[in-house]
């Protein structure tokens, strides 16, 4: 069968590894959670894995500081020796006008949001086969936001760090094609610790205002979409943008 059904006794996922960075808490944790629902062994990379729920598997990772990054991924090889995707979803929010925002403040949120996916993405290779069949070809699926399409007052760093992870997630689709799969989440408001900091939160954002289906996502509606661009249903999408935002405008 030259396109086989990939369920395996319904775990489509089973016996895959995957690293999910941020995966301790919020879209991460809830990423962890439904890969392993599929029969992965999905494994958080965080810097505070202190954060994560019970039984889950981290390994402290900071997706800033290559050397962590290599180190995360030697860890994950001694353990399992088989790498089948990536899930870039750490990230920080910043919230500030550009007066009051610092170069500092500015290359800390593209150190986080954007360089962590390249950083990412090239740790993984070394580990990849690029010589998988099409439904198990290893995946690269990196979370950037709406606000990679939409600029918003007061967050422009942010907004600049999840274009630019749109733009990246289209130039490493080509350049890995065919033999990896690069696609992107872009979330809309999701119901996590981020969100929740938000200064909005009270007055608009937790009613989903601008929101077609009516309220703002929960961390597990993400990780679906997630768990879709990490298994054989997928199989023949790179290079594209998933928007999981209830139907708010984007184009
Ligand atoms: P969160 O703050 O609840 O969780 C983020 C996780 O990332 C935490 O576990 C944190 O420890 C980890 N992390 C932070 N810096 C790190 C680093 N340097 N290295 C490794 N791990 C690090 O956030 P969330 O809401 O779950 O967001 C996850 C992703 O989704 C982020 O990229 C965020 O920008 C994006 N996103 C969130 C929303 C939303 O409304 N919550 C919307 C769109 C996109």
């Amino acid at each position: 069968d030259p396109m086989p059904n990939q369920l395996t006794d319904g775990l489509p996922l089973a016996g895959k590894v995957f690293a999910v960075t941020g995966g301790a808490r919020g879209i991460g944790a809830a990423i962890v959670a439904t890969l392993n629902a599929r029969g992965a062994n999905a494994v958080a990379f965080d810097i505070d894995p202190s954060a994560a729920p019970a039984g889950s598997e981290s390994i402290t990772c900071d997706v800033t500081d290559e050397a962590s990054v290599k180190g995360a991924f030697e860890s994950l090889n001694a353990k399992y020796g088989r790498l089948d995707g990536i899930v870039s979803n750490a990230g920080i929010m910043l919230e500030k006008p550009v007066a009051d925002t610092t170069l500092e403040d500015f290359d800390r949120v593209i150190a986080v949001n954007l360089r962590g996916v390249f950083l990412m993405a090239k740790s993984a290779l070394p580990y990849f086969r690029t010589d998988m069949p099409d439904a198990d070809k290893p995946r690269i699926v990196n979370v950037a936001s709406e606000l990679g399409h939409l600029g918003r007052p007061e967050y422009s760093a942010y907004c600049a760090s999840k274009g630019g992870v749109i733009a990246l997630t289209r130039a490493l689709a080509r350049e890995f094609a065919p033999g990896i799969l690069v696609n992107t989440l872009a979330p809309g408001p999701t119901d996590t610790d981020m969100l929740r900091a938000e200064k909005n939160y009270d007055s608009w954002v937790k009613d989903g205002e601008g929101i077609p289906l009516g309220r703002v996502a929960t961390a597990e509606e993400v990780a679906l979409a997630a768990a879709f661009l990490c298994g054989p249903d997928s199989r023949f999408m790179t290079g594209t943008i998933v928007d999981v935002n209830g139907g708010a405008a984007m184009y």
